[in-house]
């Protein structure tokens, strides 16, 4: 347990984020405790354009140590102001942490999880390119490896990566239901082996939502420029209450540059599926095998072997779709170095052209994370290899990253990066990631989001998590949809 003392609450949660990259998902408490280990005081000021920061941390048998800096930070509005401090002020814990654990950290004092959006971020501040790039790999110690991956995909995103405005949206449509849970998952996706759903009932509420919030959206003379259909596992509603749905999507949203589906499983895309998705007309997949080895698969509770992610490739390679994606993880447990180096290599030979590597965060809502014990799993270092490994891999194939995003428990904090082959890149991917667009979210657990695009901020709208809920609540997520776009 971690005791952390801040003078300014607003700091709290920057800077419990950089005491997880060093102690992962040990407790963090604002208060003093019997169980406590080590205690972080943590002060704040500002003074004439001048923010100074100090940091103690204790442990016992240790001798306290204490850590200083102080930054240049002109008098902005409060927004700015805080964002300022914040960066500042994890900065110097991140120095201390650093010194006080002797282990430094691949993305330095760098927490959140875009770091591309902060570089184009300090670009907006009026640094060149050049200059954010020193600021990040000297005082905010980001490893050379990293940096060269935040350059790589900035080129990459050039063409495809707009601001948008107001009269611009990406359009995402939810099912957040798998035909079983997998045992890493956190995410709130109905196991469908275990409750019972209508979703017959769920595809006509989609339907619904697309047909009246989308429709209102056209009627201002508003443009979609991304539709993405993810779950959970879309294709786990079954092929007839999938295909009214993305045919509802497709004529209300049918001024889009690119319509993504999420297939998911190779388990739940037998010929009929995939034959339905291709008949939809220029439509990109995604089917995610997350490794090739089938021990782990069904360590990891998934209902499918290596051999279906191979038919399920082939045969949508066969059907000839846009773009085909496959999601891999790094890390799982019980996998070896060999085994994850295995299925890279089967992978990009399965000539996939959209690759997305994560690596595995152990989140506290998982099974992995009640039963970590009994599955042994890769170490930081061992990453670290595969991680380093997968983008010389991704690269000698042809496929270059363009979008990344950090989670938090990440195994040794690494990152998830999508590679891709030039101009396959994922137009919806990247405007998420990088929070360019407003996103119109359909369906349970969707959030949609309003962009205040001069100010890099956004205002959010939440759907009910929970299916049944928002089944029983329709009417008043469509009004609070349309009402949030209005
Ligand atoms: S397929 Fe994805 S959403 Fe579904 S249980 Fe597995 S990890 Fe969770």
């Amino acid at each position: 347990m971690i005791y952390l003392a801040v003078n300014e609450t607003y700091l709290e949660h920057e800077l419990s984020d950089v005491i997880r990259l060093f102690y992962g998902m040990e407790d963090i408490v604002p208060h003093e405790a019997p169980e406590q280990r080590i205690k972080i005081e943590f002060f704040a000021a500002w003074n004439a354009g001048q923010g100074s920061f100090e940091c103690c941390v204790s442990e016992q048998g240790r001798t306290p140590l204490k850590e200083q800096v102080t930054s240049p930070i002109p008098a902005a509005d409060d927004i700015i102001f805080k964002r300022l401090m914040r960066r500042s002020a994890k900065l110097c814990l991140y120095r201390a942490l650093k010194r006080h654990t002797g282990l430094s950290q691949p993305w330095g004092a760098l927490t959140g999880i875009r770091p591309t959006k902060l570089m184009r971020q300090l670009m907006d501040e009026g640094m060149s390119f050049e200059e954010a790039h020193e600021l990040l790999g000297g005082p905010f110690e980001v490893e050379e490896e990293k940096l060269s991956l935040l350059t790589d995909i900035l080129r990459q995103q050039q063409g495809v990566w707009q601001l948008g405005t107001d009269d611009v949206y990406d359009a995402y449509i939810g099912v957040p239901m798998c035909a079983t849970r997998c045992l890493y998952c956190s995410f709130a996706s109905v196991d469908l082996s275990r409750t019972r759903v209508d979703v017959s009932a769920y595809a006509d509420a989609l339907q619904r939502e697309i047909r009246e919030v989308g429709g209102m959206l056209n009627a201002q003379g508003k443009r979609v420029r991304a539709v993405y259909v993810g779950g959970g596992t879309p294709t786990s509603i079954g092929r007839e209450n999938l295909q009214r749905v993305l045919q509802q999507a497709k004529l209300t949203f049918k001024g889009a540059q690119e319509f993504t589906v999420e297939a998911g499983r190779p388990d739940a895309l037998d010929d009929d599926m995939l034959h339905m998705l291709h008949d939809m007309g220029d439509l990109r997949i995604t089917i995610n095998p997350q490794t090739m080895n089938g021990e782990t698969l069904s360590r990891i509770g998934r209902a499918h072997t290596p051999e279906d992610t191979v038919r399920a490739m082939n045969k949508a390679q066969q059907l000839g779709f846009d773009s085909i994606n496959m999601d891999l993880i790094l890390g799982l447990p019980g996998e070896t170095r060999g085994d994850m180096t295995d299925t890279l290599k089967k992978v990009i030979d399965l000539g996939a052209d959209n690759i997305t590597v994560h690596t595995l965060a152990i989140k506290r809502a998982s099974r992995l994370k009640e039963k970590l014990d009994n599955y042994p799993v890769a170490s930081a270092d061992v990453v670290e290899e595969m991680v380093n490994l997968s983008r010389r891999m991704m690269n000698e194939a042809g496929l270059m990253p363009y979008y990344m995003y950090r989670q938090k428990f990440m195994t040794g904090n690494f990152e998830n990066v999508g590679y891709c082959r030039s101009g396959k890149e994922c137009i919806y991917n990247i405007d998420m990631m990088e929070e360019t667009h407003n996103i119109l979210s359909i369906g349970a657990g969707g959030i949609s989001k309003r962009m205040f695009y001069d100010r890099a901020l956004h205002t959010r709208y939440a759907h009910a998590k929970n299916v049944a809920d928002y089944l029983t609540r329709l009417d008043e997520f469509i009004a609070g949809n349309m009402a949030f776009f209005s």
